[in-house]
């Protein structure tokens, strides 16, 4: 199959299925086997090389989706990242990271690192000059992640690759948040893309799992690692992601559009003081997202006026969930301070804007109009019984 020439849709439902040769049903099978034969064959098979079957066929979904050559499927987003991270990085070596991280990707940094005597700089601001000053000659990797949590900041992924090409630096991104429905980073001159499908990629809230997607020479240098550290994902779930992939576009875009309408709302609410969502006019990367997504997203966050009590509001929401992780079919809200960025320190917080006011909003594809009433609902009756209560 000419896979360039594929929409997207079709891309989800049909690359990388495999052939139902024995009873010609119409999805591919699931091959749990741990023992593949070792003679007369092309290829070695075993579970912790990462080709399987099942792991090698949707390895080409992802492949294809991200327009990439070669793609790894791991048991974690953070099984990719670290993987990918340690395959490129030795002692010696010094890694640019922008400051804005998902929690895991920076506790891995600041506290394994040094044992491995590896240099690493968090940069303060976004911009390609931010990037450009903290490289040194020892940087082998500029790690960004945009749209970032939970502030949706973006990053130029055009000119910080151009950047990063000019010095011969290995560029990585984090693109969780966007999915390769929202945004192509390889098409801007990134290397590397990493996810954590336990988000959009699986969509349900029921997988973990995580993905990386690069030329070959890159995967097969990510691969020279993985298979001796050994975060390869168990066939049972590589298919429930098959089938769960299968969705992504029309999942994703129905969650941006009502991820707009929800902004839009949110924006001209009385009782909310700031909405952060790079599809607004406001956001200040409005412009660059503009450049390099499709769409902006569905991840987005929001503060409550102050007064009013982020935690009450979440608890008197009836059908969005407070809830960790993102990404499901389901709305989902957090308040950072208490999770992904409970670990910072109150400074640390302050410093990258996180109050304790800031609500992360994980839009679902429930009818936007149930969502604005559960929102708005639950904000009135909490404002109300503030009020009762003085
Ligand atoms: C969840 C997440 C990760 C980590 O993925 P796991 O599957 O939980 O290991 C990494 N980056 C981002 C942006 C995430 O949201």
């Amino acid at each position: 199959m000419a896979k360039k020439n594929l929409g997207v849709n079709t891309i989800c439902t049909h690359v990388g299925e495999i052939k139902d040769t024995q009873f010609k049903g119409a999805i591919s099978p699931m091959y749990l086997s741990t023992s593949y034969a070792f003679e007369d064959v092309d290829v070695k098979r075993y579970p912790r090389y990462f080709n399987t079957p099942n792991q090698e066929y949707l390895s080409k979904k992802i492949a294809a989706l991200e327009h990439s050559e070669a793609a790894l499927i791991f048991g974690s987003g953070m099984a990719a990242i670290s993987t990918t991270l340690l395959a490129f990085l030795g002692a010696g070596d010094h890694i640019v990271l922008q400051n804005d991280l998902y929690g895991g990707t920076r506790n891995l940094i600041e506290s394994q690192f040094d044992r491995y005597k590896i240099g690493y700089t968090f940069i303060e601001g976004t911009s390609v000059l931010d990037f450009e000053k903290a490289i040194k000659p020892q940087t082998k990797i500029i790690y960004i992640e945009t749209p970032s949590n939970p502030l949706l900041k973006l990053v130029d992924i055009k000119a910080v690759s151009k950047l990063a090409k000019s010095k011969k630096i290995v560029t990585v991104i984090d693109s969780t948040f966007a999915t390769p429905i929202v945004q192509n980073p390889i098409d801007l001159g990134i290397d590397i893309v990493v996810h954590s499908a336990t988000k959009y990629f699986g969509g349900h809230s029921d997988i973990t799992a995580g993905a990386v997607a690069a030329s070959q020479s890159h995967i097969d240098t990510i691969w020279s690692l993985a298979k001796d550290t050994g975060g390869s994902l168990s066939d049972f779930t590589v298919w429930m992601l098959e089938r769960s992939m299968k969705t992504l576009a029309i999942r994703v875009k129905a969650q941006n559009k009502n991820a707009k309408k929800i902004a839009k709302f949110l924006e001209t609410h009385a009782y909310v003081s700031k909405v952060y969502y790079p599809g607004l006019k406001s956001h200040p990367d409005h412009e660059l997202a503009k450049t390099q997504m499709r769409s902006f997203g569905a991840m987005l966050s929001f503060e409550l006026k102050e007064g009013i009590d982020a935690s009450a509001f979440l608890k008197a929401l009836k059908l969005i969930k407070p809830s960790m992780s993102l990404a499901g079919v389901e709305s989902t809200m957090i308040l950072p301070y208490l999770a992904s960025h409970a670990l910072l320190s109150q400074e640390e917080r302050d410093a990258q804007g996180i109050s304790n006011r800031l609500i992360r909003f994980s839009v679902g594809i429930e009818s936007a109009k149930d969502l604005k009433h559960d929102i708005h609902r639950a904000i009135s009756q909490i404002n109300a019984s503030t009020l009762i209560d003085n």
